[in-house]
């Protein structure tokens, strides 16, 4: 199972809008760019919402059928380890391995030595090529992320060995993710972590390291643009550099877990995407269920209603959404509107408010936070919000549609 060049990461919390998401993927197709979907959850969504990871797969084959899409598509056990894998098994057709939680663990010492030893020839001044600048390894370097990484790179051949006992060799598509730890890596480490997925004998084909900035949920990135572009080139040619010189699939592609919307870095991917004539996948999933409530606030009536419920208990349950994404959230709770005032708003300043249009006036980045994260309000509301759905399915379709091609396929994939 290859991936293909371009993929993205839609997700679907509430599994209601494969359709309209893969109409987004439709119009691009229609533009000469093929773009691949994949329907990523993690165990922590399906936690709080409290589905089960056959409904994404229900969902994605549904959605594939209903619009008679005929290209590959994927389920992605998004986020799993030993512990969890398990429930993903039957449904999924891609894994992302998440180790970033075994990062810095103490590995034996006769491993680390073994795999230091095999680094040594990089020591000195390495150049990669597409880089400009000279890498300077040191002997030090190589131990120092030997000892950061080499256990978690272990253990997600662990999991990845698991999997391929029970799915086969070759059916599955496997993504190696250590972008929820605290710091960012370096190209450097990224090239040792790459020689030790190498050494595990794992397949990867996406890898998600953690970028420089900051990732929030819903809102744009935060951070120095100039040098995340700098280390997103660097990255690319890295692990093109790596493909060869570890024998890894030659398909190995960046995935960014984006953490939805992340406008502002788009321009500077697509350039390194065409200067490097490289694929991608992009993680965008939280963007849809945002759309689903710009949707029913459109529509008025109850559908309106719905999302003032849902806003007003995320903002009485604060402490309690914001736990589980404190990491990757950054919400003045100064800035956030009363209920009672989002109480007497209509359909159109609830859906400017929460729409990510930085050029809109009434878009509160704070609001939107907020409701990205307020999604299990919804799940609890369970047949009131899913019958909500329904009942506006086709202004939402269009939201969801919209919003996929115009603000997230276009400037990376297509181009104005
Ligand atoms: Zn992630």
């Amino acid at each position: 199972m290859i991936l293909e060049k371009y993929s993205i990461g839609i997700g679907d919390r509430f599994a209601h809008q494969g359709k309209a998401q893969l109409d987004a993927l439709i119009k691009a197709k229609a533009q000469g760019v093929f773009i691949v979907p994949v329907w990523n959850k993690s165990y922590r969504e399906h936690t709080i919402i409290k589905s089960v990871p056959a409904d994404t797969r229900n969902e994605a084959d549904e959605a594939v059928n209903a619009v008679g899409w005929k290209d590959a598509y994927y389920v992605d056990a998004d986020h799993i380890g030993l512990k969890n894998v398990g429930d993903f098994m039957e449904s999924s057709d891609f894994f992302t391995l998440d180790v970033a939680d075994f990062i810095s663990e103490i590995s034996e010492e006769r491993e680390l030595h073994e795999f230091i030893k095999k680094q040594v020839k990089y020591v000195g001044i390495f150049d990669i090529p597409g880089i400009d600048e000279s890498f300077q390894i040191t002997v030090e370097m190589v131990e120092k992320t030997a000892r950061k990484f080499l256990y978690a790179i272990k253990e997600a051949g662990k999991i990845y060995r698991h999997i391929e006992s029970v799915k086969g060799k070759d059916a599955f598509v496997t993504e190696v993710s250590v972008d929820e730890s605290n710091e960012p890596q370096t190209p450097v480490e990224l090239f040792f972590i790459l020689s030790a997925v190498a050494e595990e004998g794992i397949p990867a084909q996406t890898i998600a390291p953690k970028f420089t900035g900051r990732f929030n949920k819903g809102v744009d990135y935060v951070g120095d643009l100039q040098q995340f572009t700098k280390e997103f080139e660097e990255d690319i040619a890295i692990i093109n550099f790596a493909i060869k010189e570890f024998s890894l699939p030659a398909n190995l592609k960046l995935s960014i877990h984006s953490g939805s919307d992340k406008f502002s870095i788009y321009p500077p991917i697509r350039k390194a995407l065409q200067k490097f004539d490289t694929g991608l996948h992009l993680k965008t999933a939280g963007t849809t269920w945002l759309e689903e409530l710009i949707g029913l606030a459109m529509a008025g009536g109850d559908g309106l209603d719905i999302v003032k419920e849902v806003y007003k208990k995320a903002y009485f349950r604060f402490e309690e959404l914001c736990k589980p994404y404190a990491a990757v959230i950054d919400i003045n709770k100064d800035r956030l509107p009363s209920p009672e005032a989002v109480g007497r708003w209509d359909e159109g300043t609830y859906a400017s408010t929460l729409r990510h249009d930085q050029k809109c006036e009434l878009y509160n980045s704070n609001f939107r936070q907020l409701l990205h994260i307020g999604y299990k309000i919804a799940a609890e509301m369970v047949n009131r919000y899913l019958d909500g759905l329904v009942k506006h399915e086709k202004v939402i379709a269009q939201n969801v549609t919209e919003n996929i091609y115009e603000r997230h396929l276009k400037p990376i994939f297509i181009g104005e």
